[in-house]
């Protein structure tokens, strides 16, 4: 097999006829030897069906299809251990990411590079929404040892050699960005006009775009812990010169008692730093325990892959 691509879909019955077709003659027009891994997501509408029919009547389509929603990363690393591509492209289900792109993908791959990296502009984003990612990539950047550029998802082609250690990471809270970019290897970055979907609608809430950020931050390093640690420390470091201030004053000038305010100023300062010192700690506790448990990272209904396709 030379080209696999692994599409992610969730509710996706609008647009995966689009995206079937699209795809197709785009990668009909490189070569034969390719396949299309459509990973149903635990859809609650037509999806499944839709690929089924693609399958029965095209050699080149597979599904996977999930017992439940299991999110995108579950639904990612499906597709790409049933991979079997000498280069395996990852790419949406709502055509934001374009199929015209993969002809210049493999150009690169086939030059050597490992990873062949689409990079989007901000194009008719939202403002806000546009602001926040950029300032979420700096923070990112900063409290991490990863290196996560603005504009970069997971729109790629691996080489196989990438898919291989890519998939020998089994970890359970799975980040891909920051995955990707621990593999390194060779890369190649290029750019494309960023596009809205073709139909239906975003599966991201706001709400699920912050515990998404939380998990960015958290599943590559311990630097916040570290950085409760300095913070507890220079805690320590003022009020002991508080402290000393206070006794030479007592010493020289006798016990006034007003002291109302930086009472109850101490309180709530070490209050809120011990809380959320906590809560930093307990994130990471929380994720341990997620990963001791060793579940699997999704289950299979129902496929059209024959048993043992699967890479562990
Ligand atoms: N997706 C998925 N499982 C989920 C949510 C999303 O497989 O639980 C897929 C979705 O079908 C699409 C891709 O992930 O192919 C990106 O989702 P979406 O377009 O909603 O995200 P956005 O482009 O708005 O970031
Ligand atoms: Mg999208």
């Amino acid at each position: 097999m030379l080209i696999s691509t692994v599409v992610p879909c969730y509710n996706e019955e609008k647009v995966i006829g689009l995206t079937y077709e699209e795809l197709s003659s785009e990668l009909r027009g490189i070569t034969d030897d390719y396949e299309i891994i459509f990973v149903d997501d635990g859809s609650r509408d037509a999806t499944l069906a839709l690929l089924k029919g693609f399958a029965s009547c095209d050699r080149h389509v597979k599904y996977i299809s999930f017992s439940r929603n299991f999110g995108k990363e579950s639904a990612m690393l499906a597709g790409l251990r049933y991979s079997s591509g000498d280069f395996t492209v990852i790419m949406d289900a709502d055509l934001q990411h374009p199929p015209e792109l993969i002809g210049k993908m493999l150009e690169y791959g086939r030059q050597g590079f490992d990873q062949v990296i689409a990079q989007r502009d901000r194009e008719g984003d939202k403002k806000t929404g546009a602001f926040f990612a950029r300032a979420y990539y700096r923070l990112v950047d900063r409290l991490t040892d990863v290196k996560l550029t603005d504009g970069i998802g997971d729109f790629r082609m691996l080489s196989r050699k990438a898919l291989d250690a890519l998939l020998t990471m089994n970890e359970y809270n799975r980040f891909s960005k920051g995955l990707f970019s621990w593999i390194g290897f060779k890369e190649k970055i290029i750019s494309y006009r960023n596009r809205s979907r073709a139909a239906g609608s975003s599966k991201w809430s706001f709400g699920s775009l912050i515990h998404y950020g939380v998990d960015g931050v958290l599943s590559f390093n311990n630097k916040p812990l570290r950085f409760c640690f300095f913070i507890g420390a220079a805690a320590i470091i003022i009020s002991l010169i508080y402290l000393i201030s206070l006794f030479v004053s007592i010493v020289f000038k006798g016990i006034d008692l007003p002291g109302y305010f930086t009472t109850i100023f101490t309180i709530c300062l070490f209050g809120g730093v011990q809380l959320i010192s906590i809560g930093i700690i307990g994130e990471y506790v929380g994720r341990i325990y997620y990963e001791v448990k060793r579940r699997p990272h999704y289950l299979v209904d129902e496929t059209n892959f024959e048993k043992g396709a699967e890479q562990k």
